[in-house]
């Protein structure tokens, strides 16, 4: 595996070979970024050689992966990624946009955007001979990794709190992994995560920990540059056209840094023209990464999270630094939308046919603010990332509608009604 030549620590810079370090900068625990040869690559690879490929999902940019072919044909494991997107024309007008569209993550196999990552995890896990992963998870990144292993029979732990939905809790144990929930927040699963997996010799998942996650969500933004590559020219985007601008969700900010990372891969290759626009979104009541980005710095300061997002409900961000990085470093920015208008947006988004949870449905509200305080133009093409189902969460779902009437089963009565 020549192309994956290390790492590089986002705070200090430190470099290490692939076998010296497993998880953060041992300095001061710094992310890491994995570095690829990209000199060789170039000279391997054109970008056609990566579009002609056949396999429909992510398993497709293996080639720009840090891990060999886990293997795993004809299951799940080969069926994340490659989600569609969908053209938004009716939202758009209301916005007064020219063009937006919308990536539909829920369409993955354990329906979030996390499988993405697990299915990496999965692949570095076999290639290190790992017995068993384990996870901390608010319950997507968990059933990602349930989902994923149980697809190659590999062993998978996952904490979770005992808060998470019931819909997430249910998957975990359906995909037969080890589900421990602890009484306490996300934050203190993670913690002991870290603690248990060096304590059992597990290794671990953790998102904003594992250097390997964002190797796997990057994958989102191969999508997204081969879809715009070939799809602009048909939808009547002139190739002057102001860059793409993408709306991210942002928890712990591992999805925001994986899919900076795939462009500056990208561009590290030559092959990207303009850098998309980050906008990261962050709960009102889970803001710690915009907040440092609006402060304008990099560090990041706990909160004590509270949001009907569970998805993106996070007190420390592991992935802070970064995540701050890919709005400030893309000319984004950073918006924070209320519970109600995370409601909103899922009220939004049903009617075209899309069922998106709380964490998923924030891009879109986001959007909608951006609209209105100007950070978006007409002309700016937009993409939204739908992180996860609606179904992941059906009690949040019933808050952003109206119930439906409970009626006699006369004729009569559905006059009444109609
Ligand atoms: C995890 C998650 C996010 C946020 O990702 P981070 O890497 O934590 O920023 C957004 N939406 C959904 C549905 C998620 O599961
Ligand atoms: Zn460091």
């Amino acid at each position: 595996m020549t192309k994956f030549v290390g790492y590089r620590c986002s705070l200090c810079n430190t470099e290490y070979l692939p076998g010296q370090v497993t998880y953060t900068c041992p300095k001061e625990g710094g992310n890491l970024d994995v570095v690829l040869d990209y000199e060789s690559l170039r000279r391997k690879y054109q970008p056609d050689d990566i579009l002609g490929r056949k396999e429909e999902s992510l398993w497709r940019y293996l080639p720009l992966l840090p891990v060999p072919d886990p293997g795993g044909e004809g299951t799940p494991l080969r069926a994340a990624g490659w989600t569609p997107v969908f053209s938004l024309p009716r939202l758009a007008a209301e916005l007064g946009l020219g063009h937006l569209w919308l990536k539909d993550e829920s369409r993955n196999p354990t329906a979030s955007f996390k499988d993405r990552a697990s299915a990496v995890i999965v692949a570095r896990a076999r290639e290190i001979g790992a017995e068993v992963v384990v996870t901390a998870s608010t319950g997507n990144a968990g059933a990602a990794l349930a989902g994923m292993s149980a697809a190659v029979g590999q062993k998978a732990v996952i904490f979770a709190p005992k808060t998470a939905p019931p819909a997430k809790v249910a998957q975990l144990l359906v995909y037969g992994a080890k589900v421990i929930l602890v009484n306490g927040s996300y934050d203190d699963a993670f913690d002991l995560t870290v603690e248990a997996a060096a304590e059992f010799g597990w290794y671990c998942r953790n998102t904003g920990y594992n250097p390997f996650t964002a190797e796997g969500k990057k994958t989102a933004a191969f999508e997204i540059w081969e879809w715009y590559k070939t799809s602009l020219l048909e939808a009547g985007v002139s190739t002057n056209h102001p860059p793409l601008t993408i709306f991210v969700s942002v928890g712990d900010g591992n999805i925001i840094s994986g899919i900076h990372k795939g462009f500056k891969d990208l561009l590290a290759l030559g092959w990207l023209e303009k850098m998309p626009r980050i906008i990261g979104v962050q709960a009102e009541g889970s803001a710690a990464i915009a907040n440092a980005f609006h402060a304008g710095t990099e560090k990041i300061i706990p909160i004590s999270a509270k949001t009907i997002a569970d998805s993106i409900s996070v007190d420390l961000p592991r992935d802070g630094v970064r995540a701050v990085r890919a709005s400030r470093e893309t000319g984004g920015t950073y918006i924070q939308v209320s519970d109600d208008e995370i409601l909103k947006a899922i009220a939004a988004l049903g009617p075209l046919g899309v069922f998106a949870e709380p964490a998923g449905a924030t891009a879109y509200a986001g959007l909608v603010k951006a609209v209105a305080q100007g950070a978006v133009k007409s002309d700016d093409p937009v993409l939204v990332l739908n992180t996860g189902s609606g179904l992941k969460d059906v009690r949040a779902a019933m808050q952003a509608v109206s119930a439906a009437p409970v009626i006699e089963p006369t004729l009569e009565a559905v006059r009444k009604i109609l």
